[in-house]
């Protein structure tokens, strides 16, 4: 299975990527994750990237293309991966495309503009595996730590004014990749406006896991 997830920032991408890498035992890759990762690190990639985060941008097309194709390449995404997070843009679509990868299913969680920032402004994130939390709708484990034992945090991009801007770049310029695959008959959407579990059970059922 090659799935990509795709919707506005606080759809509830990585949390349905958590559910789904279990129940088919593949891979999530997301693009989130990893530029966070070398942002803690402090590496080249991390500095670039944290330029354009920190205010809501969109990291320049080639900079992700690229950490994409390595990460696809690797072992154990040979019997398919779930993506979350990229594509985000038409030519990064194209991109993917032109790399020979076959995408099987394009999940979109849909959910309005308005619950996005109650979500996003409660959402916490587990500081070394990116497990995603939220004060409201899923609490940390009663110890203030994740289940991998990491650090509670709020992401710097969590902020209200950073939030509208990233609300804004997804209508302009990654809304877009659902027409691109829906020409190819690629996409299932879902309402993601409830809870955890109903957008679970939502997801399962478009994606042929349950009656
Ligand atoms: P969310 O979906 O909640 O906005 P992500 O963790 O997926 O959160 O992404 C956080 C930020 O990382 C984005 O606002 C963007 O700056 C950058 N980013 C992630 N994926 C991509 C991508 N495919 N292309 C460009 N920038 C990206
Ligand atoms: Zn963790």
């Amino acid at each position: 299975m090659k799935l990509i997830l795709l919707g506005p920032p606080g759809a509830g991408k990585g949390t349905q990527a958590e559910v789904l890498t279990k129940q088919f035992g593949i891979e999530t890759i997301s693009t989130g994750v990893m530029l966070r990762a070398a942002m803690r690190e402090g590496t080249e990639l991390g500095k670039l990237a944290k330029q354009y985060i920190d205010e809501g941008k969109l990291v320049p097309d080639d900079v992700v293309v690229g950490i994409v194709k390595d990460r696809l390449s690797q072992d154990d995404c040979k019997n398919g991966f779930i993506l979350d997070g990229f594509p985000r843009t038409i030519a990064q679509a194209e991109a993917l495309t032109a790399s020979g990868v076959e995408i099987d299913k394009v999940l979109s969680l849909e959910v309005d503009d308005e619950v996005i920032v109650e979500r996003l402004t409660g959402r916490r994130e587990c500081k070394a595996c990116g497990t995603p939390y939220h004060i409201k709708n899923k609490p940390v484990p009663a110890n203030g730590k994740c289940v991998c034992g990491g650090e509670i945090i709020q992401r710097a991009d969590d902020n209200e004014e950073t939030i509208r801007n990233r609300i804004k770049v997804y209508h302009e310029q990654t809304e877009p990749i659902k027409e691109y695959y829906e020409s190819q008959g690629k996409v299932v959407s879902v309402d993601s406006s409830g809870s955890v579990d109903q957008t679970n059970a939502a997801v399962s059922k478009a994606l042929g896991l349950v009656k």
